[in-house]
């Protein structure tokens, strides 16, 4: 890890909640999803991190000195590469039970060896597999965490990923993860839509249950409101009318499908 203190954009959007943002296409321009949003959640006497990012400068010192005395409790949304390559800094961890396999073991990265970009020597320091956090804890739907004064609740969010979770706090706010964000959108086999949409239609629900008007998704523009998770759904479902105009891309083991939107590009798993 290098030492580079400027690297991450902080940004403080209100009292309880700052904002780490990092440049996910440093490490290959294949990601154009920047930037990466890590929320930083503060309570009273707790502060929640959602997701570590991608492990190439320290972290851990940055958090440290925006939560104080708080105790800190950090959250990985799910397990792609660019959502727990810091974990190792961190003495624990909790994950959803579906991916905590993957996050326990050192995570191999190698599909970077051919990046254009020089930054992934930090990556071949270390042999292109990067250690875990010492003690990994798992999460699943229904879990609560009271940060003082403020209660954050997880919602299992399987599509995206299998252990994929959203946080909804007591302050009205829905942290999206990468269920939901505008940009390109990593999808599984085409046959598994459904259980991606069935997601979209429970958030969809608790927004206008709960009245939600605060969604904040792990890359690019943040906060957004529901209308984020509408045009999702609609972009996805709109899927099965654009499938013929798919073209392989293939460092994602993908079809590559464009709407005409401007907000989404859809990359379906082949696999
Ligand atoms: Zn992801």
């Amino acid at each position: 890890m290098s030492n580079n203190k400027q690297y991450f954009k902080i940004s403080k959007h209100k009292d309880s909640l700052f904002v780490i943002q990092e440049n996910i296409s440093i490490v290959h321009p294949v990601y154009t999803n920047d930037p990466l949003n890590m929320y930083l959640i503060l309570g009273a006497h707790t502060a929640l991190l959602l997701d570590t990012g991608c492990g190439l400068y320290p972290l851990k010192p940055i958090v440290d000195d925006l939560i104080g005395k708080r105790k800190l409790l950090v959250i990985n949304t799910h397990t792609h590469w660019d959502h727990v390559l810091g974990n190792v800094e961190f003495e624990e961890i909790y994950i959803h039970e579906n991916e905590a396999d993957i996050v326990s073991k050192h995570y191999d990265v190698s599909y970077f060896k051919d990046s254009p970009n020089k930054i992934v020597n930090c990556y071949a320091e270390q042999n292109f597999l990067i250690p875990p956090a010492k003690t990994i804890d798992t999460l699943k739907g229904g879990d609560t965490f009271d940060l003082g004064g403020l209660e954050a609740e997880i919602i299992h969010c399987p599509g995206h990923s299998p252990g994929s979770i959203c946080i909804i706090t007591s302050n009205s706010e829905l942290f999206t993860s990468d269920v939901a964000y505008y940009g390109d959108q990593f999808l599984p086999k085409r046959e598994d839509f459904p259980q991606v949409l069935d997601t979209l239609s429970k958030l969809i629900k608790l927004c206008e249950k709960q009245k939600i008007i605060e969604l904040y998704p792990s890359h690019r523009k943040y906060p957004c409101d529901k209308t984020l998770l509408t045009d999702l759904y609609d972009g996805i479902k709109n899927i099965e009318n654009l499938w013929e105009s798919k073209i392989p891309f293939d460092f994602f083991h993908a079809w590559e499908i464009n709407d005409d939107s401007g907000k989404f590009r859809y990359f379906v798993s082949k696999m």
